[in-house]
């Protein structure tokens, strides 16, 4: 049996609301799928949760549905930013799906010294997290947040938020230092950190620096798999 079509969609979606699907869905339901009204849908909204919804009249250049039931409220993410500095745009794509499958609050791109990927996608990005959300189940997606330099960050870093500073030159292990949220976790460009920058993090009072393990990790890689290592070692909270 097919899977039921899983769409996050820009309106509020509450009980017997009918709406309009944007073009690029209209195409996916109509043509692609070649739905018929009575096919059954589930609509995400990123702020309420996900709700069944029927077709109700599809055209190629119209698909109109109409909201039934609430199947699950939103879910709460647990309290994780990604803070990654962008390298090469499908590599970059990649380390936001990722990200957006195990699960953060915020995506923020940090330019460094040695980032050479300086135009960004935003539009892009936020699709291939809506497409790795639509397919995982799940009903939350990260904030994207504009790119920063890294000092401005650093300059404005809150106070209670931990920051785990991946450094490929060595740190402690981190099982060994995983903070709890609120928690950030810092992944450098191909060329790594300058000297400099290594120099600020280490002095800035919420830095920790970790390492990942003694294998040198492409900057896709080492982003996977701290957040997975910061899921499965952090202690619990509510989202978690
Ligand atoms: N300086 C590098 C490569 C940087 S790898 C070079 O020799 O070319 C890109 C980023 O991935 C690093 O800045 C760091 O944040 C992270 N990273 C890669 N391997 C890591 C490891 N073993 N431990 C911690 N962080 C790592």
């Amino acid at each position: 049996m097919r899977q039921i079509p899983r769409l996050f969609v820009d309106t509020q979606l509450h009980s017997g609301l009918q709406l309009s699907l944007p073009p690029a869905q209209t195409h996916y339901l109509a043509t692609v799928l070649r739905l018929v009204p009575g096919a059954e849908l589930r609509l995400l909204d990123n702020r309420t949760g996900e709700w069944a919804a029927r077709i109700v009249a599809a055209g190629r250049r119209q698909v109109e549905v109409s909201v039934g039931a609430q199947i699950r409220p939103r879910e709460t993410a647990p309290d994780l930013w990604l803070l990654a500095a962008p390298i090469r745009p499908e590599r970059f794509q990649l380390t936001v799906e990722k990200a957006t499958e195990l699960g953060v609050a915020l995506i923020l791109p940090v330019l460094t010294e040695r980032t050479q990927h300086l135009r960004l996608r935003p539009d892009k990005l936020l699709a291939h997290m809506v497409e790795a959300a639509e397919q995982c189940g799940r009903t939350a997606l990260p904030d994207l947040a504009p790119a920063l330099k890294l000092p401005a960050l650093l300059a404005q870093w809150p106070d209670d938020r931990a920051l785990i500073f991946a450094d490929e030159e060595g740190g402690l292990p981190l099982a060994e230092a995983c903070p709890p949220p609120p928690a950030a976790i810092l992944i450098g460009p191909e060329g790594g950190f300058s000297p400099a920058e290594r120099a600020m993090l280490v002095a800035h009072r919420a830095a920790r620096r970790v390492s990942l393990g003694p294998r040198l990790l492409r900057a896709d890689t080492a982003a996977v798999a701290a957040l997975a290592l910061w899921q499965a070692l952090a202690p619990r909270t509510a989202g978690g």
